[in-house]
């Protein structure tokens, strides 16, 4: 018997009947591991209800209550962090140690939505007219949604749930089909933790519980992760329907590779880079940018550290997890087909793996091209697979010209130890998130997380205070208390006196 994952709607797991439902898969194994139910617009209707009623109370709790509610639910993710951490790993296949640093960066978001009281503080200006005072307020949307992809299924949705919440909102959340139950686990601890009934709600589905949700007149904000495709699609029709968006999409990330860099570094960064989490991540490193003459000696290194990574099961304490679905090897493997159709030296060939795990997994190894060239599809989409592409180019400002002629914008690292080429790649790269030797720059949960162009649409950025704006709407108040003096009639435009 596999497991019933369902919707966790007004404090509870969901006890209506199945309409629709979805196979969800142990990635490692190839085996169906559990069915989840993919809601209607019906049943989407139901938890957007019970989020309205459960708002008119939420939006009212002090400060101190909402704090209280998260610091317990901190403390119920740190505790069980390794529970979460499994339950990752069972349906999306990454590695144990790499679910466990997802849970941490959510983890951290939490703790920064603890810091509501002082996020939420505004500004006050006594006497801008004799006897008036101004002041700003922020307050909570009302129902807010979040539409969460596949690739962190916990972290994901911790950038936008705990913050929202904090915020006086109340929430729906629709997580991705292929890994369900990290959303599930989230939504009964922060019962535990202390939540009103209805404050956070979890509907499982697929474009149709996305469409009902960006078409309920109820539902005032949606923040999207995903594909570009679904994010621009997202975007539209939510902004048509008036609510407020924020869609971060796919990414193609470029590292650049100067000649001065440290090329064991920036070789180690290649492969933690590319090779994490299989390559599915919107800021995996896919596309190494070597300025000659470092290609040669960057390549030998790379593939050298290639050959000492474990492809398998991530519960055995391997290097690199399978892909999640067998649909999703398919669409990989065969941009590793096209790349080697198209001209591309593949220097590692990852359907060569012989992985530490079941027959039916679904395995495909790390895979390195060099020679490949902007024309090639390997370069131009998004792969969101161990495939690493290796672009030579004959100085930096080739380098430059290729990443800000990328459609996406998303992350970018510079390998370098000449800080002013540094500083002038952050200056003049055109993409939302630059490290430097950092092959990961995903910023803390204090600063924003976003890209540019096709990697995000919307102007907001996730979490940060940026979260806390996109979950707030402000308003300016302009008082004064009644006294004689003030009366008489003024047609005029109020100035200050
Ligand atoms: P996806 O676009 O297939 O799915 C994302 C969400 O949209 C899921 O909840 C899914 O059920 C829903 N969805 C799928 N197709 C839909 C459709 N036609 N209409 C409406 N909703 C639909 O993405 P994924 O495969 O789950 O995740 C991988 C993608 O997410 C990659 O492109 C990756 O780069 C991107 N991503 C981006 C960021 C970022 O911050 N920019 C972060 C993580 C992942």
């Amino acid at each position: 018997m596999s497991e019933r994952i369902t919707h966790f709607v007004d404090g509870k797991p969901w006890t209506g009947e199945p309409g629709r439902t979805g196979e969800v898969f142990d990635p490692a194994t190839g085996t169906v591991s559990g069915h989840v139910d993919l809601a209607g617009t019906a049943d989407v209707d139901i938890a957007v209800a019970a989020a309205v009623r459960a708002g008119r109370e939420w939006r009212d709790a002090s400060l101190a209550r909402r704090t209280s509610v998260l610091f317990a639910f901190r403390e119920i993710v740190n505790a069980r962090r390794d529970e979460l951490a499994a339950t990752i790993t069972a349906e999306h296949g990454k590695v144990l140690s790499d679910a466990a640093g997802e849970v941490q960066r959510g983890l951290e978001i939490i703790e920064y939505a603890c810091g509501i009281p002082t996020l939420l503080a505004g500004g006050h200006s006594e006497n801008v007219s004799t006897g008036v005072d101004s002041y700003t307020l922020r307050q909570p949307l009302g129902v807010v949604a979040v539409i969460s992809p596949f690739n962190f299924p916990a972290m994901v949705p911790l950038w936008f749930v705990p913050i929202a919440v904090a915020c006086g909102n109340t929430v729906v959340l629709k997580p991705s089909e292929k890994d369900p139950s990290s959303a599930g686990l989230l939504a009964a601890w922060f019962s535990e933790a202390g939540l009103p009934d209805g404050v956070f709600n979890v509907v499982h589905g697929d474009k149709e519980a996305v469409d009902a949700l960006l078409d309920h007149r109820d539902v005032k904000s949606v923040s999207f992760v995903g594909s570009t495709p679904v994010a621009r699609y997202v975007y539209e029709r939510g902004t048509a329907a008036g609510k407020r968006v924020q869609a971060l999409g796919g990414a193609k990330n470029h590292m650049v590779v100067l000649p001065d860099a440290d090329l064991d570094l920036a070789a180690d960064a290649a492969v933690n880079a590319g090779f994490g989490s299989a390559g599915e991540r919107c800021m995996a490193i896919s596309v190494v940018v070597a300025v000659e003459p470092v290609a040669d000696a960057l390549v030998e290194r790379i593939a050298a550290r290639i050959g000492g990574l474990r492809t398998g099961d991530g519960r055995r304490g391997c290097d690199m997890g399978p892909l999640v679905t067998a649909a999703h090897l398919a669409r990989v493997t065969s941009y590793v087909e096209a790349g080697a159709a198209a001209g591309a030296k593949a220097v590692v060939d990852g359907r060569d793996v012989v992985a530490d795990g079941a027959a039916g997994g679904y395995w495909l190894g790390p895979t390195l091209f060099d020679h490949v060239t902007p024309d090639m599809s390997i370069y131009t989409d998004e792969i969101f697979g161990p495939v690493l592409s290796v672009v030579r180019v004959a100085s930096y400002d080739e380098a430059l010209a290729l990443v800000n002629a990328c459609e996406y914008g998303n992350g970018t690292a510079i390998f370098t130890n000449d800080g002013g080429a540094a500083r002038r790649y952050q200056h003049e790269v055109e993409v939302g998130m630059v490290g430097v030797n950092v092959p990961i720059p995903v910023p803390m949960a204090y600063y924003s997380f976003g890209g540019w162009k096709s990697s995000l649409f919307g102007d907001t950025h996730a979490h940060g205070r940026e979260g806390v704006h996109f979950f707030t709407r402000g308003k300016v108040v302009t008082s004064r208390w009644l006294d004689p003096s003030h009366g008489g009639i003024n047609l005029g435009f109020p100035t200050q006196t």
